[in-house]
């Protein structure tokens, strides 16, 4: 029997949910059964029960965190940021780690599982360090063009899924994981020293990428073997 992933979704400020198709037709061609999560931010326990409807979960990218959740003020590089969205994320993640329910966090959602398990983010890439000490991680290039090198850290899940520790990709995000949550470790970064993947140790799989692999598997195949190893490990 197939095995149901609950995507997360966006809202704008008119409230309309929208979620990229290519989250979903990543799963779908990943053998799972793609389910669309809405954004409830006022009712925990409704949460839980949306939890337990689901194998597995996949956080998709989306608008800056909120730093006051991991203790910082805002920086002017801040970009547009969802309380609600993030109430809710953060506690679907929360609960889908110490239920041990397999996560997969991409661009924002790997940001969100980070500060979800007690991690901080860099708010703004740029005017953390300046603009020339990092390299564009937000392309101009097509979606599915992948722009920069990601070296993997070997004998983590990340490089066996991708059977190599050698990936290029494409980037999306001016923000970026800072420090690792407790419980995770970074497992890729750039070559300028962004963090660009995180993984929980102890978990069954909580992986976060901070690239878009639903934009790229279509022209790169082998990216297809991130959802794959989400859907199998709900099996
Ligand atoms: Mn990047």
């Amino acid at each position: 029997m197939a095995k149901i992933i609950g995507i997360t979704s966006s809202q704008d400020e008119k409230n309309v949910l929208t979620l990229g198709k290519m989250y979903i037709k990543a799963i779908e061609n990943a053998g799972g059964i793609p389910l669309v999560l809405p954004v409830i931010h006022d009712n925990v326990n409704l949460i839980e029960e949306m939890i337990g409807q689901v194998d597995g979960i996949l956080l998709s990218g989306g608008v800056d965190v909120d730093p006051l959740l991991f203790d910082e003020e805002p920086v002017p590089g801040l970009g547009r940021i969802d309380p609600e969205r993030d109430v809710f994320e953060l506690e679907l993640a929360r609960l889908a780690l110490n239920k041990d329910k397999p996560i997969l966090g991409i661009c924002r959602g790997c940001q969100v599982l980070n500060v979800a398990a007690g991690g901080t983010i860099i708010q703004d890439i740029p005017s953390f360090c300046g603009d020339d000490k990092f390299f564009k991680h937000q392309q101009s290039a097509p979606r599915w063009h992948v722009t920069h090198t990601v070296d993997l850290i070997e004998h983590n899940r990340l490089a066996e899924i991708f059977g190599t520790t050698l990936l290029t990709v494409n980037s999306y995000h001016h923000q970026a994981v800072k420090q690792v949550a407790d419980g995770f470790v970074a497992t890729a970064h750039s070559r300028d020293g962004i963090i660009e993947a995180i993984e929980g140790v102890k978990s069954r799989y909580a992986v976060g990428v901070q690239w878009h692999p639903e934009l790229l598997w279509e022209h790169h195949p082998h990216f297809t073997k991130i959802f794959k190893s989400l859907v199998d490990i709900c099996q």
